[in-house]
């Protein structure tokens, strides 16, 4: 016999929860079910395993999406003050890191542990590892069939996410139920992701595996200053896992390694204070030493600043300020924190979340194409518009 709820959400990620919770709250019968064995595994490793559960200063200039006004309606409904007041309810206590970045003091853990606390006081039905074998429609509901029997409701809500890091759970189920039911998905991509390089780079790269500094990067018009770490792959760290959402393969990526300094002007005032010195001992005075040593090495240039061309300080300086790499390409979702692109916004309403198309249907999170930025972003998307197809289900 086939089981009816009044709404069946399909992935308990934040997104599910949230919109779970919410529905329970105005009295719906909620079904929540996950294929995994543990509910909500990318909240657990979040943050370093403390959660970047919000922003302080999460706006939609915060997001990518070929609508850029979609995510307005949804974050004005719950905003990261809303989401700051049910934390505080749990007594969950957390600081700002940095740019407005808020985490949990102890643990993600206790993100999860509010989160089904809220899903059982509102008598939301919590299921794993129920695999989804066929979703349909008839005129009134929707059906699926699964591993562990057939359900029916009037609301279906496809919170299953991106396809970042698959071992966990991640799968492509939100971007199949999509075309099954003819909504266009845009491209996608992984995003939020650590760069590869070839050959030549790499060694520059590998030989400074750990090192770590402050810079800016570029792509078109776009820039990112946070941090930058040299990796075994390529390059990784704040700024270029920002710049990785930006990035499309072939472009070049412009590094500057000591943002808000003219490198030129340094090395030439220096040749007149300091003609003693090796370039890579003065470049050591502004960069990590090993960097310092390893563009001189690159370039084959160590000798005294004093004996150093206009020509090889310029070469030296260009390559700090503006050290342009073609990167072969990204770590992909085995290592990205997020899938760029999704459910194409034109078919989803702003206010509600629901299918234009097929009404009852609903997308959320992170499997539409809304993607935020580092720092929070992505989690404040969850539950944004999680409370809002929770409010509409
Ligand atoms: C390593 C890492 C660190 C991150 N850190 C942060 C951070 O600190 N701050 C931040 O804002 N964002 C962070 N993110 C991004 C953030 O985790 C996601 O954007 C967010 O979890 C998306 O929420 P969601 O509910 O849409 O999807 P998810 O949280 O991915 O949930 C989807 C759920 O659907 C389930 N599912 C998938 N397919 C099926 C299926 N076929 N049947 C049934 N269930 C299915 C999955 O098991 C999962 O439980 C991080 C991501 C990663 C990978």
């Amino acid at each position: 016999m086939n089981k009816k709820y009044d709404v069946i959400i399909i992935g308990a990620g934040a997104a599910g929860l949230m919109s779970a919770i919410e529905a329970g709250k105005r009295g719906k019968i909620v079904f929540l079910i996950d294929h995994s064995t543990k509910i909500a595994e990318k909240i657990r490793i979040s943050g370093g395993g403390r959660c970047n559960f919000t922003n302080l200063y999460s706006n939609p200039s915060n997001f990518l999406s070929n609508n850029k006004h979609f995510c307005k309606s949804a974050f004005a409904k719950y905003t990261q003050n809303d989401f700051i007041d049910l934390i505080e309810k749990h007594n969950i206590e957390f600081f700002e890191k940095k740019l407005g970045q808020l985490f949990c003091n102890t643990s993600a853990k206790e993100i999860i542990d509010m989160l089904v606390k809220e899903c059982i006081e509102n008598n939301v039905n919590i299921d794993l590892e129920t695999k989804v074998i066929s979703l349909s429609k008839t005129e009134n509901e929707y059906i699926i069939k699964t591993n562990k029997g057939t359900y029916t409701s009037k609301s279906m809500v496809i919170a299953t996410g991106g396809l970042s890091i698959p071992k966990i759970g991640a799968s492509d189920f939100g971007y199949r139920i999509a075309k099954q039911f003819d909504l266009k998905v845009t491209d996608l991509f992984p995003a939020l992701v650590p760069l590869t390089f070839e050959e030549k780079e790499l060694e520059f790269c590998k030989s400074l595996a750990g090192v770590s500094l402050n810079a800016s990067v570029k792509v078109d018009k776009t820039i990112f200053n946070e941090g930058l770490i040299f990796t075994h792959r390529g390059i990784s760290g704040p700024s270029i896992l920002q710049i990785s959402s930006y990035w499309k393969s072939g472009q070049p990526i412009s590094i500057n390694l000591l943002p808000g300094h003219n490198m030129d002007i340094i090395l030439k005032q220096r040749r007149n204070e300091t003609p003693k010195q090796t370039l890579s001992n003065v470049l050591a005075d502004y960069l990590p030493n090993k960097l310092a040593l390893a563009i001189c090495n690159k370039f084959l240039i160590n000798q005294k600043i004093a004996d150093a061309s206009n020509e090889i300080l310029k070469k030296l300086s260009d390559f700090v300020n503006n050290w342009i790499v073609y990167p072969k390409g990204t770590e992909g979702y085995k290592t990205a924190e997020v899938t760029l692109g999704g459910i194409d916004t034109k078919e989803i309403s702003s206010s509600t979340m629901e299918c234009i198309k097929h009404p009852g249907l609903f997308f959320i999170g992170e499997v539409l194409d809304v993607t935020g930025h580092l720092g929070g972003h992505n989690f404040q998307w969850a539950w944004s518009s999680g409370f809002v197809a929770g409010q509409n289900v």
